[in-house]
């Protein structure tokens, strides 16, 4: 099973090794890798004269779409990446409070309603708890 802590390592593990961002694409004019193609360039900077592109397409007639998806998604992915961390840091803050319980303090979960000592380090949500602590590193 994929997890979300998985898909943010994949995400920070692919930003770390690319070539910084933000990317640009250009669209040349038709020609080059056949008749009515149109070769797009991926760049890590705003010159498409320079012979520093990361990537060519060869995209359909008019459509652009695949080299702005590329583009978009060098400074898209590890944004998502920071918001999904963000969101959960937010939806355990609101989720788990302290509470008392019979042989002292405690803390509970009010969404999944779980709770544990507050002396134990783990915690103790239900298993598809959006509250449930992700893995180290994320
Ligand atoms: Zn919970």
């Amino acid at each position: 099973m994929t997890t979300n802590a998985d898909l943010i390592a994949d995400a920070r593990a692919l930003d770390a090794e690319a070539t910084p961002g933000p990317w640009f694409y250009f669209i040349s004019e038709p020609g080059g890798f056949e008749r009515g193609a149109k070769p797009a360039g991926i760049y890590p900077h705003d010159d498409p004269n320079d012979d520093e592109a990361i990537a060519f397409l060869r995209t359909a007639e008019q459509d652009d779409t695949d080299a702005a998806f590329i583009a978009r998604t060098r400074t898209l992915l590890p944004q998502l990446a920071d918001a999904l961390v963000a969101l959960h840091v937010d939806v355990r803050k609101w989720a788990i409070r302290e509470a008392h319980s019979e042989d002292g303090k405690a803390k509970v979960c009010g969404v999944c309603m779980h709770s544990w000592p507050a002396n134990l380090s783990d915690e103790y949500h239900a298993e598809d708890c959006p509250a449930r602590p992700m893995e180290p590193g994320t």
